[in-house]
């Protein structure tokens, strides 16, 4: 099947493409390999141990096989782990996918989608992809949305996320009970860091036919390279991102690993939730000790004010750790962000830093 010769394929023009996509760029943090890779707030304490079992002893139809066009099983394991009916849950490939597909689903081309800034990145691109006029809505002063414009943005689509990435800080319950409560359209409130807070809003979906929460399996389950995420929400507007979202995004070894996470994995992961919180308090503790400027978090990183971040994470990079500049953040300035990992891998970090910084 190998051909000798490659096969020259020739350059195609701008005029076949779609012309709003010409001012995107495909997403692209630093990925280079690292010794220590603090940057982007994974599970550093590594793989549920009844995944990894499993991984490695799955039949051969597993794989073979389509899996199930909309993960019913995994729908299951998630409305048991979160105590809502399978029919409130849609899955996909990380939550990245249900993202895309709920702006998708709720929106038309050339409408509004409001957002807070700073927040996760992906989700101006998400709206750009999907034809949609991005509004960035500055975080306030003490980094809650600001729900006044929020509301007055008229937008059909508000996200919103908590705890906020790269902030690592919430929302006020307030700020998203009143844009929930005065929104013309739908709420998606992202809550992919939801395990290492003190408390969630999934209280908030029976009062509401028009919030989904979206959740991950990639921060406190430890499965990023599995890509699986989901939402929770009215059963019609479930149905509205599956259609959006098309069949066969989990794939089948990915189903069976997240169920496995979980139905069996669940004390392990809660363990280490216990374990990443104790490191953050120590992270933050230390970064203030070095006049470091940390943000109060509830995720499992932390955000710190530096000066001139991209040349620190340059040379942090250089001394074999990998953390993830935010040069100018609205209302912050300059930042890095490191995720909690085992007190021994922020000690790692720590002697890095202490060497660069003066
Ligand atoms: N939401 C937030 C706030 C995130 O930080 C991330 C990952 N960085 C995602 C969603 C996407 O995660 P995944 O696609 O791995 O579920």
């Amino acid at each position: 099947m190998n051909r000798a010769v490659q096969v020259e394929i020739p350059r195609s023009t701008p005029d076949v493409t779609r012309a709003s996509y010409r001012s995107i760029s495909l997403y692209s943090p630093n990925r280079a390999p690292c010794r220590l890779d603090l940057s982007d707030n994974t599970n550093m304490w590594g793989v549920p141990p009844t995944v990894r079992s499993l991984l490695g002893s799955s039949a051969d139809s597993v794989i073979t096989r389509y899996p199930r066009a909309y993960a019913d099983d995994l729908k299951r394991a998630i409305g048991g782990y979160l105590n809502v009916a399978p029919a409130c849950v849609v899955t996909g490939c990380g939550s990245d996918d249900v993202l895309d597909s709920a702006i998708r689903a709720f929106s038309e081309p050339g409408q509004t989608l409001a957002y807070p800034d700073p927040s996760f990145a992906m989700v101006e691109i998400f709206a750009r992809m999907n034809g949609l006029s991005p509004l960035a809505i500055p975080l306030t002063g003490d980094y809650d949305a600001d729900a006044d414009a929020f509301i007055a943005s008229g937008a059909p689509v508000i996200y919103l996320c908590s705890p906020n990435n790269p902030t690592g800080t919430t929302l006020s319950r307030r700020s998203i009970e009143r844009i929930v409560e005065y929104a013309p359209g739908v709420v998606i409130l992202d809550e992919a860091y939801a395990e290492f807070a003190s408390g969630d809003c999934l209280d908030l979906l029976p009062g509401s036919e028009r919030l989904v929460i979206t959740r991950t399996m990639s921060k406190a389950f430890g499965l990023a390279g599995l890509r699986v995420g989901y939402a929770v929400g009215a059963a019609e507007l479930v149905r509205e991102i599956e259609k959006s979202r098309g069949p066969y995004k989990v794939s089948a070894l990915a189903e069976r690993a997240a169920i496995a996470a979980l139905t069996e994995d669940r004390q392990w992961v809660e363990d280490r939730i216990i374990e990443a919180r104790e490191s953050r308090a120590k992270l933050t503790r230390e970064l203030e000790k070095r006049g470091l400027l940390p943000l109060a978090s509830e995720a499992n990183f932390v955000l710190a004010r530096v000066e001139r971040a991209e040349r620190l994470a340059a040379r942090l990079r250089e001394n074999g750790v990998a953390v993830r500049p935010f040069p100018g953040l609205r209302g912050i300035g300059d930042a890095i962000r490191i995720t909690v990992g085992p007190w021994s891998m922020i000690e790692e970090c720590f002697a890095a830093l202490d060497g660069v910084v003066p």
